[in-house]
């Protein structure tokens, strides 16, 4: 698939920092920011409810379908916690982001969570889980993990992925 803009992927852990930094990339790179929650929340794209977890089950074939026509257009910046379900070929990378525990657990306390909702969620950070789901659903040369512990990392890493797509585009656009 050609497209004239790539598509980014930004994924992590809940609380790892990707709606404020899909944000930040969008707005820096005049992309278009696509938060998979929000356009779930809008169309109301659920296929029931997670009592254990206290959250939506989202419709992920009603999700795909709905993105198909924008990931076609390219120049995209799609967040979400999870990775697995997208078509691969949407992603030109793929941006896992980590926090540190220490750091990871006051954000997600902040946001009110059961004290087993941060457990799973710190479990899930400490083993990896979105990064190797990552590497198992993508070519592992357009996985990129970065390291989003404090608001200079964010900076730094607003600045790696607009130089990702510098060089994309001059290799993908003549
Ligand atoms: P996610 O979308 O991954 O759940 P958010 O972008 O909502 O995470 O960020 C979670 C919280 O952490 C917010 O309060 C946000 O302001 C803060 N935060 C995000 N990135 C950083 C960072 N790099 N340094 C410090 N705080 C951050
Ligand atoms: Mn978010």
């Amino acid at each position: 698939m050609t497209r004239l803009s790539p598509n980014l992927l930004i994924t992590g852990t809940p609380g790892t920092g990707k709606t404020a930094l899909a944000t930040l990339v969008s707005d820096r790179l005049k992309f278009n920011f696509l938060s998979v929650n929000d356009v779930a929340k809008h169309h109301q794209l659920y296929d029931g409810y997670d009592d254990k977890n206290d959250c939506h089950i989202l419709d992920e074939d009603a999700i795909v379908d709905k993105l198909e026509d924008y990931m076609a257009r390219g120049g995209q910046v799609v967040e979400y916690h999870s990775c697995d379900f997208f078509p691969e070929r949407w992603f030109d990378a793929v941006f896992v982001l980590r926090t540190d525990n220490s750091i990871l657990y006051p954000r997600l306390a902040s946001r009110g969570y059961s004290s087993d909702k941060i457990s799973d969620l710190i479990h899930c950070e400490i083993v990896q889980v979105i990064l190797d789901e990552a590497r198992e659903s993508y070519a592992e040369n357009i996985v990129y993990e970065l390291q989003n512990n404090t608001w200079e990392d964010q900076e730094h890493n607003v600045a790696r992925i607009c130089e990702w797509v510098t060089e994309w585009c001059k290799t993908h656009v003549s």
